[in-house]
């Protein structure tokens, strides 16, 4: 299989130091200071062997991140712009849905306690959690201290096939019945970004009372989730200011569009 791999050159600036949970040579934490000279690659991979736990994942869907882009970008030294955990060579793509085409005896759905099945469409979380650290037992697994990323650190799903952990995985079927399949796979992409936006907005800013009115800096798509999880929320007026024109003519499209067909929403809000 073909796989959209990111590979750039180990070369920290001269004030980096080695983190603690940095392996020299191969990953850290501060992307920008480390990695040199990004170049995409399209490269032929052996399609994954799923473990016990794991499943092995048809990618039906997968979008682009801002992540994405600025890995590939660079400054005039040649450094890239993403300053986050990465480990390259690596595939890119984290925000994707896709079928289940072979899963391991102990590839257990927690949503029902059972085995997955061949055929379920899921999406995945993006962040590789250890469950055994203290931040993970402490409800925050997205700073577990032995942290991997998908299309970040680990291969991700630019690519025909993913194995995943069946501990990251989410049975989306569910969306089929509402939107159809298509959508449905396009959407199961969507939730990654958007638990960015509930995580943000939700779980570390605190949420808002019913009522209360919002102002959102940036329409992008991680703003536009805020906007729409800060409404199901229970916001009186949701102001978005994006500067971009054309960005600004898409979001008040989608907002005609998603009066027309709110009662869609009615089984699950
Ligand atoms: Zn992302
Ligand atoms: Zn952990």
């Amino acid at each position: 299989m073909r796989a959209v791999v990111l590979n750039a050159d180990w070369d920290p600036k001269s004030d980096f130091k080695l983190g603690s949970k940095d392996i020299d040579g191969k990953l850290t934490y501060l992307g920008s200071k480390v990695w040199r000279n990004p170049r995409i690659e399209i490269v032929e991979k052996d399609v994954p062997v799923p473990g016990p736990a794991d499943v092995l994942i048809e990618v039906k869907a997968c979008g682009i991140c801002g992540s994405d882009v600025h890995m590939l970008q660079s400054d005039d030294a040649g450094y890239i712009f993403y300053p986050g955990l990465t480990a390259f060579p690596a595939t890119l793509g984290h925000e994707f849905s896709g079928i289940i085409v072979e899963a391991g005896k102990e590839a257990i759905n927690k949503g029902t306690g059972k085995q997955f099945q061949v055929g379920e469409a899921v999406c995945a979380e993006e962040m590789i959690w250890c469950s055994t650290c203290k931040p993970c037992a402490d409800g925050y697994p997205n700073h577990c201290e032995r942290l991997e990323e998908l299309g970040f650190s680990i291969d991700g799903a630019y690519t025909k096939y993913i194995k995943v952990d069946a501990r990251y995985l989410w049975n989306i079927d569910h969306l089929e019945e509402l939107y159809g399949k298509q959508k449905m796979f396009e959407l199961g992409s969507l939730v990654e970004p958007t638990s960015v936006a509930y995580n943000a907005v939700i779980e570390r800013g605190g949420g808002i009372r019913p009522g209360e009115n919002v102002v959102i800096l940036g329409g992008g798509p991680i703003g536009a989730a805020a906007c729409a999880v800060l409404k199901r929320q229970g916001a009186a007026a949701v102001i978005l200011s994006e500067p971009s024109e054309s960005r600004r003519q898409m979001r008040s499209e989608e907002r005609r569009v998603g009066k027309g067909s709110r009662s869609r929403w009615s089984p699950y809000h």
